[in-house]
């Protein structure tokens, strides 16, 4: 009977040590034991095979020999230290391979103990983990080096939008300055060509004062023009500062002092409530004499102009709308109205700029303009401007 346990146990025995050997030839880790001082008396034969070593001169404390020279020190101090207090091991260090080259290895090591709580053993393993850290290394590269990049490209398009702002100014600069010295020399044209046609009323053909008159107009269109050119160019350059702004004050401003506006032949209504917007006054001003002009002038023959001014507000919105009895605008051409020199109905005078100097100060207001409309039964301009805060009082 007792031979037969022993027999059970011996097979037991063997079958646990044939696993363990199986066990420690394939997993890739370099498995190691050690006595309780800390003498290596195991190392699978993934060591040897990695280090060239064989077993005489790697057992014990051969090993430490291919440890990389920077991470000899730190690591036999730590080894020694964790033996001494029984601790558990954890370390990284580079490994010299049989080519000679270093590989990187995550190394750790448990005590194991007897009945009596006495180290008895010490049982660990090496994990190959230089391909991860040469990844992570290239990785670290790369991101350093997108950083560096990417404060270049940040450095350089500074430069460039300094440079592109500089040569803006300058051009605005220009452009204001030309579109204003024009205009004295244009006065020049139209007075003088004036004066002809009253020094010479009487003695002039009839189609020499046609030939005038055609002067003095073109003359007159061509000021409208730049007078035009120059707000636009004014709409770009000026400051704009919003505050907020009550706008049926600001309209009924403009209706009662510019004379088209208080014709007895024109009627603008107010309707319901107009909440303060947020807005820069000037550019305001601007945007209704423009949408308030064309809603006036655009009217068929032989009708009286009328145009209806109300508000619809949210929260943090006022819509205004400029809605008037004119000839209205094809659908096609709702949207190109807003760009510059854009005119649909040649019958009437204009220079196509007034809309899109609407539109440049409405951007610069944060607001949209738009228009609904249908020819012949005249059209609806709107504004949407933000809101002024209840608490902020209109300047
Ligand atoms: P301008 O009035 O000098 O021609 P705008 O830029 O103010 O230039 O307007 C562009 C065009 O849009 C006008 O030529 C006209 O055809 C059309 N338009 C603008 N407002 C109205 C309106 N209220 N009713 C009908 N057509 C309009």
């Amino acid at each position: 009977m007792e031979n037969t346990r022993e027999i059970a146990a011996e097979r037991a025995l063997r079958e646990s040590e044939r696993r363990f050997r199986v066990m420690t030839e394939t997993v890739p880790d370099i498995l190691f034991a050690c006595r309780s001082d800390g003498e290596c008396d195991f190392m699978t034969p993934n060591f040897y095979a990695f280090t060239g070593m064989r077993p005489e001169e790697a057992l014990g404390r051969g090993w430490l020999s291919m440890l990389h020279p920077d991470d000899f020190e730190a690591s036999r101090g730590h080894w020694c230290e964790c033996v001494r207090i029984g601790e558990p091991f954890s370390t990284e260090f580079r490994l010299r391979s049989r080519n000679h080259d270093y590989h990187w290895f995550i190394c750790r090591a448990s005590p194991i103990r007897n009945e009596h709580n006495s180290i008895t053993q010490w049982f660990g393993a090496c994990t190959d983990v230089n391909d991860l850290k040469n990844a992570n290394a290239a990785l670290t590269t790369g991101e350093n080096k997108l950083k560096e990049l990417n404060a270049q490209l940040e450095h350089h398009v500074e430069e460039r939008t300094a440079t592109l702002r500089r040569t803006l100014d300058e051009l605005d600069h220009f452009s204001y300055s030309i579109t204003h010295d024009l205009r004295a020399p244009l006065r020049a044209m139209q007075g003088f060509a004036k004066m002809l046609a009253d020094d010479c009323a009487d003695c002039l053909r009839p189609r020499s004062a046609d030939l005038i008159r055609k002067i003095i107009a073109s003359a007159e269109r061509m000021d409208k023009l730049i007078q035009d050119t120059l707000n636009y160019s004014k709409v770009l350059r000026s400051e704009f500062s919003l505050q907020p702004v009550d706008t049926l004050a600001v309209l009924r401003g403009i209706v009662e002092s510019y004379p088209q506006f208080s014709l007895s032949g024109v009627r603008i209504s107010f309707d319901g409530d107009f909440p303060p917007v947020l807005a820069d006054e000037a550019g305001l001003t601007q945007c209704f004499s423009n949408l308030l002009g064309n809603a006036i002038k655009f009217v068929a023959p032989g009708t009286t102009p009328e145009v209806k001014i109300s508000a619809q507000s949210t929260d943090s919105r006022v819509r205004l709308l400029f809605q008037d009895n004119g000839v209205g605008i094809p659908k096609e051409a709702q949207e190109r109205i807003f760009g510059m020199f854009q005119r649909v109905d040649k019958r009437y005078e204009g220079t196509g700029i007034g809309l899109a100097i609407v539109r440049k100060a409405a951007e610069r207001m944060h607001a949209q303009v738009g228009v609904d409309s249908e020819p012949e039964k005249g059209s609806r301009f709107w504004l949407d401007l933000p809101r002024a805060s209840h608490d902020s009082t209109p300047a």
